[in-house]
């Protein structure tokens, strides 16, 4: 059962989780005040609920996880969001990065590859009234049909960066995509500088689930 009420509890618990995220490092106000703003134990079953503000990342079915809020955090910051931009995420799980995408005011198309999480996910953000586009199928592979993207993010552990990504992101963009073994991955963030010049910085291991698919995990 999901639980719609966001007491005074959960306030102040959300307002511990974003003190300890920012002792880790986190200094974009935006995405703190995101993460301030969005009740994270919506996306928990209620039995489950007193572990929404722990920083941890948590199961939410079919073998899938909700991010660490750490690492949601870091993903976002790296992405370094304008109100309007465009932005691609692959991995929706439970739909809570791309609630923090939409709040910091992005155009948010988002591909899922399981399609009960899929399923699950639109309807509850429609019935969070969040609005976004929701897509089922192999973001490893992007989606040309509606690109270029501002900004794009994998939140899932890809082999390489898949070319295809490259290839949707404008000039201009960023994709930050964590890339390793299927254990622990490097976080990366490429900027497109032209054409055919990527500009690419790397930051600290995660631990993310695979990403399966074309250009993902076989
Ligand atoms: N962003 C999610 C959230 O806020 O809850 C967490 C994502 S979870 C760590 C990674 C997700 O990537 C899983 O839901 C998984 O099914 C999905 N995934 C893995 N490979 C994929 C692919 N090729 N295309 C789309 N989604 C994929």
């Amino acid at each position: 059962m999901l639980k719609l009420e966001d007491s005074y509890r959960h306030k102040g618990q959300r307002k511990e989780l974003v003190k300890i995220i920012r002792q880790k490092g986190i200094k974009n106000e935006a995405v703190l005040d995101a993460i301030n703003t969005l009740p994270r134990h919506f996306f928990f079953d209620s039995a489950l609920d007193s572990h929404a503000y722990e920083d941890k990342a948590f199961p939410i079915g079919e073998g899938q996880t909700i991010s660490q809020p750490y690492t949601v955090a870091f993903q976002t910051a790296l992405l370094n969001i304008k109100p309007g931009d465009k932005v691609l995420e692959i991995g929706t799980g439970s739909g809570y990065q791309a609630a923090i995408l939409h709040l910091l005011g992005a155009e948010v198309h988002t591909i899922e590859y399981q399609k009960k999480l899929f399923d699950r996910t639109k309807k509850f953000m429609a019935k969070l009234g969040i609005n976004l586009h929701f897509y089922f199928g192999d973001g490893s592979k992007g989606i040309p049909e509606h690109a270029p993207y501002d900004k794009i993010l994998v939140t899932a552990g890809a082999p390489v960066v898949p070319n295809s990504l490259l290839k949707q992101l404008k000039v201009g963009g960023i994709l930050v995509i964590p890339v390793g073994d299927r254990k622990t991955q490097k976080m990366m963030k490429l900027t497109k500088i032209t054409d055919t010049k990527i500009e690419q910085e790397e930051f600290d291991n995660f631990a993310f689930v695979p990403l399966l698919g074309m250009e993902g995990w076989k």
